[in-house]
């Protein structure tokens, strides 16, 4: 059976059929550029008639652009090429194009051509529809503005379509019209009729077709622009061959920002999917504007945040500037009022007097803290604050802080303890001035912040690394505490936990910030933790150096004081705490007693068991039977005769002073107690030779200084000259003044003086400038006059500076009487001579033992240490001084009578000290073989110092040996 079994073969009709019914269009064509015919579909697709078509060549129905290939396909045809397959656009009777894609086969022989077409338009709109949105998508990706971008996107999108024109416009809210931003059109095409009356152009909304775009906010299609009512460009654009078009809106956000129009020389169809693409491409410009705004915005806004940063860093400066020299100016008056009110002080005036000046004093007092405050705080926020770098004992610092703070705690009845753990390295290298200042500070707020209870600092190390260690530092307290919301804020300039608290307890808001900055600058941190109603504890950390291994315990006290029973009475649990360690960490043996009962009875107990205390430390202030009462007690029973007492007292009771003394208390101290003190208290009680109640702190008032010297002072302000004259007087000195650097550089020439207080600003010479010519000036007669300098500056490097101008010492005004007092002791002991001294021995003496004592701050055991060494070291000394004597060397002489002169410094030894000056001055000049004879002199006085040296330490060690007998037998 073939497979064609039951189907005839077609028919003439079958045939013609199915050529009428396909949809390709179905051609036959003659060589001779004739349709020879025609199905009905060509009718369908391109709206002639068959007649029409048959009628014209045709090219004619090809696109101009098409045509010559077109042609060349049909000659490759003719020329033997039997098969085709290529695509062009065909006229449309409306005018149209249709993109047709054709196949077919030539026979040869009989001079025609077999074809079909089929319409590919939908499929070619959507490629260059595709196209179109992906070289707009490239441009506005690469653009970095709309303006750059848009004649790129009006160029592809009119070649992606095939279009000729494209403009774009931008609509002006304020004019409420569209202005034309850019036009494009393709290269080929030159209408700049149309494109100038398109430039030239504003619409109004719903005029022409950007304006009716703009006003429906979508995008609106026009067939051929030649038959639009609403064209307003129509004659020059029919002109120019122009007719479809189609227009559409950019849309920020759904507002309509600009419209873009395109023109093509076709009619074109309404055609949803290119008025979609459109509006995409329409959306897309949109959220490129949209974003470009939000980059422009942020640059703008990062741009306003640094002008904003650059102004406020301008701001602070300029302030922290104008706060430094305001308080700068301040001090100079300050100088005067407080030096004015503690001079008036010191006269006999009536009670009441007394109190107002008593009164004007402490207002001063608490300005010139706000003062400091505020320059601190200036220069900490102009970061002008550098810290020092120097040694210092931590002990003592930490200590000293807060005894200043003791009158104040005694004054509310509150118990001030330190305890500084013993793991705390002693020696250490920071800036202790800076640390006191944080130490006083979180203490003084402690204080002032707590009305009844304790305050209690206490140290210990947190971590040590590679020489250095980190302290943390404790203060705690029973006050009123602060709320959780505010515990950071207190660390804030100018901030205080509660509005109220400037008048109730005073305060800036100040003390904390500088604190906070402060212990950042020291490498650490600082903060609070608080109950309201229950207390604080601020704690801070602070980095140092660890000066020395060997200095890292507290000094040992020696053998004679291990196992020393003593009985510690104090009803405040830390402070017993803390004595008992203090002690136990001197091998001691204490015990403590929370009351006089427990004293009592614990003493009871001691003597039953035949092991009494040898020192009993007692608080004087205890409820119930008080410190005294328990003293009587005691002195009332024969068998607590030889216990020492030491009476714990707190600061500014005079009358604790003379009960004690009527008591016959071996010493007492004032709280809170130093370790040292406690340490030397405790030894000279047990000493044999019972030294005098020691007292601490130290009454004022009196001169420590037993020499009177003759000063000479250089200050150009009257009232500070009367200022500082009257506090040399009362220092027991007498001052000669003089009002400039010139005259003081004279004064010094001329007349012989001890010391110089020289102020740093005065007119015409300076302090500095007068420094270095008084300097120069003693080149050549080998003397060495201290200079004190005196400056309203407190910034860090003053005393750098004053130092390398060659002063000897600092004081910062306003001048405190303790503090000219300290520096005068200070420079006049590194001086070391003890001439000029009305109340210095006679001439003849080699050494004078008060005077040396003096310069020692009365330590006789440093003495005798000093003495010890000068006696071993100085024919070292001597031996170097002959030797570059011996080779003329002029440098290694002036070295080795400077190092010697040093030495005798410390003595007071007046002709000793003046042959080594002589032989360095010697030395200095080059003139070594002058130096034979005065080094035969030095030998002399040098062999009598070691005598009386020798003298001194023999006696010294006599006392000792003496002292440990004693203690041994009373120990025993
Ligand atoms: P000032 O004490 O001058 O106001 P500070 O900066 O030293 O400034 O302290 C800021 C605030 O922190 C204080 O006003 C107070 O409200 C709070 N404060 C500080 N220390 C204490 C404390 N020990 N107890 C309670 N409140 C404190």
């Amino acid at each position: 059976m073939s497979i064609t079994s039951g189907f005839n073969p077609p028919t003439e009709d079958d045939l013609r059929e199915f050529l009428d019914l396909s949809i390709d269009m179905l051609c036959i064509a003659g060589v001779d550029g004739y349709f020879k015919h025609l199905n009905p579909a060509w009718e369908k697709t391109l709206g002639y008639s068959k007649e029409e078509l048959l009628s014209r060549p045709y090219v004619d129905f090809v696109h101009p652009e098409d045509r010559e290939a077109t042609i060349a396909e049909a000659e490759s045809l003719a020329a033997g090429r039997n098969t085709f397959t290529f695509e062009n656009r065909y006229r449309c009777k409306d005018g149209s194009y249709k993109w047709l894609r054709w196949t077919g086969a030539v026979r040869a022989e009989k001079g025609v051509i077999y074809a079909s077409a089929r319409d590919i338009t939908p499929r070619k709109r959507e490629e260059a529809r595709l196209a179109a949105q992906h070289a707009v998508t490239r441009v506005l990706a690469e653009a970095s503005t709309l303006a750059g971008a848009t004649p790129q996107i009006l160029q592809a999108v009119c070649e992606s379509l095939g279009w000729e024109v494209g403009a774009i416009w931008r609509v002006d809210k304020k004019e409420e019209l569209l202005h034309c931003v850019e036009a494009w059109q393709l290269p080929s095409h030159t209408m700049s009729d149309f494109d100038r009356a398109t430039r030239a152009r504003t619409f109004a909304g719903g005029v022409g077709l950007p304006g009716r775009v703009w006003a429906r906010a979508e995008a609106v299609c026009i067939e051929d622009v030649a038959l639009d009512d609403n064209f307003p460009r129509r004659e020059v654009a029919v002109k120019e061959g122009l007719h479809g078009a189609i227009g559409f809106p950019i849309l920020v956000g759904g507002e309509v920002l600009g419209v873009l129009e395109f023109f093509s020389r076709q009619i074109q169809k309404p055609d949803a999917r290119l008025l979609e693409m459109m509006g995409s491409i329409g959306s897309q410009i949109g959220q490129f504007i949209e974003r470009r705004h939000a980059e422009n915005a942020l640059r703008v806004y990062a741009r306003d945040l640094e002008t904003a940063r650059h102004v406020a860093e301008e701001a602070a400066r300029t302030k922290s500037e104008f706060l430094a020299n305001m308080s700068h100016e301040i001090r100079t008056p300050m100088n005067a009022i407080i030096g004015m009110t503690e001079l008036g002080l010191q006269t006999k005036i009536t009670r009441e007097q007394r109190e107002y000046l008593d009164a004007t004093k402490s207002s001063a007092d608490a300005l010139l803290t706000l003062i400091n405050d505020l320059l601190d705080f200036s220069k900490i926020e102009a970061r002008k604050l550098h810290l020092d770098h120097v040694g210092f004992k931590l002990r003592d610092t930490v200590e000293d802080a807060i005894r200043v703070l003791a009158l104040r705690a005694h004054h509310k009845g509150l118990e001030l303890a330190c305890h500084i753990r013993r793991e705390a390295p002693e020696a250490l290298v920071g800036d202790p001035l800076r640390l006191r200042q944080v130490v006083v500070n979180l203490v003084g707020n402690a204080i002032k912040f707590t009305d009844r209870g304790e305050v209690v600092l206490s140290v210990q190390p947190e971590s040590r690394l590679n020489g250095n260690v980190r302290l943390h530092f404790a203060v705690t307290d029973t006050g009123i505490g602060i709320p959780a919301n505010k515990q950071q804020l207190i660390f804030e300039a100018f901030s205080q936990a509660d509005s109220s608290t400037t008048r109730r307890y005073g305060g800036t808001g100040l003390g904390l910030a500088i604190s906070k900055q402060l212990v950042d600058l020291m490498g650490g941190r600082i903060w609070v933790e608080s109950q309201p109603g229950q207390g604080s504890t601020f704690h801070f950390t602070a980095a140092f150096e660890i000066q020395n291994p060997a200095m890292l315990q507290p000094d040992s006290p020696g053998g004679r004081l291990t196992d020393l029973p003593v009985l510690i009475v104090d009803d405040n649990e830390t402070n017993r705490r803390i004595l008992e360690e203090v002690l136990t960490n001197w091998h001691m043996h204490p015990v403590a007693a929370d009351g006089s009962a427990a004293a009592l009875a614990a003493l009871e107990k001691s003597i039953a068991e035949n092991h009494p205390f040898k020192v009993i430390l007692l608080d004087a202030h205890m409820p119930g039977m008080d410190g005294f009462g328990l003293v009587e007690r005691i002195k009332q029973n024969p068998q607590c005769r030889g216990i020492k007492l030491v009476m714990l007292t707190s600061a500014g009771q005079p009358e604790d002073v003379s009960r004690c003394q009527t008591l016959g208390i071996s010493a007492y101290l004032t709280k809170p107690v130093k370790q040292s003190e406690l340490f030397d208290v405790i030894v000279s009680i047990l000493s044999p030779r019972e030294q005098p109640p020691s007292v601490a702190p130290r009454p004022r008032g009196a001169s420590r200084s037993t020499r009177r010297l003759k000063v000479l002072l250089a200050e150009d302000n009257a009232v500070n000259q009367m200022l500082a004259t009257r506090f040399l007087e009362n220092l027991g000195h007498h001052a000669t003044v003089v009002g400039d650097g010139r005259a003081a550089l004279e004064a010094a020439r001329a007349g012989r003086f001890d010391l110089i207080v020289m102020d740093v600003q005065m007119p015409d010479m300076d302090g500095f400038e007068a420094t270095a010519a008084i300097r120069e000036f003693e080149k050549t007669t080998g003397e060495h006059i201290p200079i004190i300098a005196v400056t309203a500056h407190a910034m860090k490097g003053d005393r750098e500076r004053c130092l390398a101008a060659g002063m000897d010492g600092y004081v910062s005004k306003p001048i405190r009487v303790a503090d000219l007092e300290s520096a005068i002791t200070q420079a006049i002991a590194a001086k070391g001579t003890g001439d000029a001294g009305s109340t210095s021995k006679a001439e003849g003496c080699i050494i004078d033992e008060a005077a040396i004592l003096s310069g020692m701050d009365g330590n006789r055991r440093l003495l005798r240490d000093l003495a010890r060494i000068f006696v071993a070291d100085y024919p070292k000394q001597l031996a170097e001084i002959k030797v570059a004597i011996q080779m003329g060397d002029a440098e290694r002489l002036r070295r080795a009578a400077h190092a010697l002169r040093g030495s005798v410094g410390n003595f007071a030894a007046k002709r000793a000290f003046e042959t080594a000056s002589e032989l360095e001055l010697l030395g200095k000049n080059g003139d070594v073989h002058a130096a034979q004879g005065a080094c035969v002199v030095l030998e002399g006085e040098l062999s009598l110092l070691a005598g009386e040296l020798k003298k001194l330490t023999m006696i010294s060690r006599g006392r000792d040996a003496k002292r440990r007998k004693s203690d041994r037998k009373r120990l025993a």
